[in-house]
């Protein structure tokens, strides 16, 4: 595990405005953290700037106390779930979860163990054998999220997971979500447009606003603000 600690960072595409301006966010360790604000305000940029997806224009991206700016994404260990949950379809439920591990070469007996671990954490037991197109969207979801789990990754990077669900599910997987970063006390940033999990799911959220940092503030604090 680890802390994120994201230094006067900005980002530039060409010579236009910022996407990102000068923004600083300190996710401590254990913590889940909200990025917030409308479409076209960074968040997306931001977060592929703490997996390594995209390059720093300037400022200091620090995980675990180690400036990470030049390593590539998977010198990070970092997991990061998209919205697609990017499933192999042909692939079981156990060897997507597994993945990972048969990528790191890790023994059946390690990949067994770690696998059914993470799917009793998941509650996919009982789903183990299926295939992804036989699954509904949380389920769908929770696959995504074991195999992020198996990586013992530092941290959790969320980008809008739950936007291509429906409203009672979009419900269901907040609460999974909530209960699950709280179980594994793993530092999650989650990136959102969506208000209701900005104030329910973080302990803190940060909200932005072309490329700027407006407001980082705990739920209650940003409630109780007039
Ligand atoms: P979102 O709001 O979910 O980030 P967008 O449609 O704005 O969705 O962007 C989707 C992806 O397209 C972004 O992650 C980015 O990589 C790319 N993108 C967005 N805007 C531009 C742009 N102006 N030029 C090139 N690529 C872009
Ligand atoms: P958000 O995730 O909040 O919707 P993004 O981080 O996707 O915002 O985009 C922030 C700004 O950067 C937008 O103005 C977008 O058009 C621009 N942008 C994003 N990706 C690219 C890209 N690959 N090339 C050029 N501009 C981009």
């Amino acid at each position: 595990m680890a802390e994120i600690d994201m230094k006067n960072i900005v980002k530039k595409y060409g010579d236009g405005f910022p996407a990102v301006n000068d923004v600083s966010i300190d996710v401590q360790d254990g913590e889940f953290m909200i990025l917030v604000g409308p479409s076209g305000c960074g968040k997306s940029t931001l977060l592929r700037m703490i997996v390594g997806l995209e390059d720093i224009t300037s400022g200091e991206m620090v995980i675990g106390g180690k400036v990470v700016n030049d390593l590539a994404p998977r010198e990070r260990n970092l997991a990061m779930v998209f919205q697609n949950y990017a499933l192999y379809p042909h692939l079981t439920v156990y060897e997507n979860i597994a993945f990972p591990l048969r990528l790191a070469k890790a023994s059946d007996a390690e990949v067994d163990e770690k696998v059914r671990a993470a799917a009793a954490t998941l509650e996919l037991e009982e789903h183990l054998e299926r295939k992804p197109g036989n699954l509904s969207g949380g389920q769908r979801q929770r696959v995504a999220m074991g195999r992020a789990i198996v990586r013992e990754a530092d941290a959790f990077l969320f980008d809008e997971p739950l936007s291509n669900l429906d409203a009672k599910l979009r419900g269901q997987m907040r609460t999974e979500i909530a209960r699950l970063q709280k179980k594994l006390g793993i530092t999650t940033v989650y990136v959102t447009h969506d208000q209701t999990e900005a104030m329910t799911l973080g302990h803190r959220v940060a909200v932005l606003k072309r490329g700027l940092l407006q407001q980082l503030a705990t739920p209650r604090e940003l409630y109780e603000q007039p």
